[in-house]
């Protein structure tokens, strides 16, 4: 353990890492209460990339262990989508509702900019785009701001985009001509991006079933998708060519994927599988499964931009679009070898890491 600095009254320390990590920091100002933890996947291919996280985690030791799986999941994710960055997560330990005041945030702030720009922060659950402002002003490693000369907004629309241009390509590696006209798609979670994803099948003439706890955007999409609106639970029965989990992780356990009647399941929620396991029943059962890290990377993309500082489209554009080509490499070698698209994912990306000698 080594006492790194003191920045007014944050107190910095190196922890060890995890096998395989560069670094993990821990965070501490008691003027404020903020108790935060930083880890390092890699920066072979870049400075490390990820949200911020604000959870009331019962332990640090449980704070450690999310935000090395979390940072661990940038890395693949920087990869999959082909950015010159690495991966990297921060939490702060915290309820998200009571907790947050301009002091902690700012001290937070403080915390990031310690690491000297190897790792870049943005808002994830909890945080607000509100609350990286405040930490901006301590910082110029905090992106996904809403104002600035490249503030990149609401990466949605991007993802939305790039789950589509997928899908499009899945359709085609089972033999389709990629047209989604006619094909049956449920949505799980009409939000920021599940909504934008239905705008977009809807004017490609898909036919959609979708589902939403919250009843008031159930009925918005019913009446402008001409969609059916099924229960929470009902959405696995439903009988669909295509899943799309736009909301929740962990959803596809074992009772779950023995319900479905798709033949593919493709959607941006993060961490859709409940266990990597989850993977080979969805192999087994004949569904195409597309890794969620590589078909939601349209959000990353749009934040690449503003870290660094490139105001070209058609830089965005390709890179989204390359997804849908990622994914139809893992496609290819799992149909080729019979293995789950996971493990194929999750070894690809291994050996860009390992060949990167950096
Ligand atoms: P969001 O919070 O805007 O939307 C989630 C929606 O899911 C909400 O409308 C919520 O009411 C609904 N929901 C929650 N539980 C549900 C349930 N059990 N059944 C049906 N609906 C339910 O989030 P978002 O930004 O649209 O992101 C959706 C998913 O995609 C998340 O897993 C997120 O981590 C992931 N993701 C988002 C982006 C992005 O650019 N926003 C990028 C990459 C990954």
């Amino acid at each position: 353990m080594n006492h790194q600095a003191v920045k007014s009254d944050l107190e910095i320390v190196e922890l060890a890492p995890s096998n395989g990590y560069q670094r993990l920091l821990h965070g501490r100002d008691k003027s404020c209460g903020l108790e935060a933890l930083i880890s390092v996947h890699s920066t072979k291919f870049g400075p490390a990339a990820g949200g911020c996280r604000m959870w009331p985690f019962a332990s640090v030791k449980d704070a450690i262990i999310d935000v090395e799986r979390l940072s661990r999941g940038m890395t693949y994710k920087n990869i999959a989508a082909n950015l010159p960055l690495g991966g990297g997560k921060a939490v702060i330990i915290g309820n998200p509702r009571l907790d947050k005041t301009e002091q902690l945030l700012r001290s937070f702030g403080r915390f990031v900019d310690h690491l000297n720009g190897t790792y870049y922060t943005a808002e994830d659950v909890g945080v607000s785009p509100a609350d990286m402002e405040m930490a901006a002003s301590e910082t110029p490693y905090v992106v996904g701001l809403a104002s600035g000369e490249f503030a990149s907004g609401d990466p949605s629309p991007v993802t939305a985009r790039g789950v589509l241009l997928c899908l499009e390509r899945a359709l085609v590696h089972q033999g389709g001509d990629g047209n989604l006209a006619g094909v049956r798609v449920a949505i799980q979670g009409l939000g920021h991006v599940g909504m934008v994803f239905a705008q977009y099948l809807y004017e490609r003439g898909a036919i959609l079933t979708l589902s939403d706890i919250n009843p008031g955007l159930s009925a918005e999409a019913a009446k402008k998708f001409n969609a059916k609106i099924v229960g929470l639970d009902e959405i696995y029965d439903a009988d669909v060519d295509v899943f799309a989990p736009c909301a929740l992780g962990g959803i596809l356990t074992p009772q779950i994927i023995s319900r479905l009647k798709a033949n593919i399941v493709l959607g941006a929620a993060n961490n859709q599988l409940a266990n990597p396991d989850c993977g080979a029943l969805l192999h087994q059962a004949g569904i195409l499964y597309a890794p969620d890290y590589v078909v939601n990377g349209g959000g990353i993309v749009n934040v690449a931009t503003e870290i660094l500082a490139i105001d070209d489209p058609s830089w965005a554009n390709a890179r989204v679009k390359g997804l849908a080509d990622t994914l139809e490499t893992i496609l290819d070698r799992a149909k080729a070898s019979d293995t789950p698209t996971n493990i194929v994912a999750d070894l690809m990306i291994e050996a860009k890491l390992e060949s990167a000698n950096v």
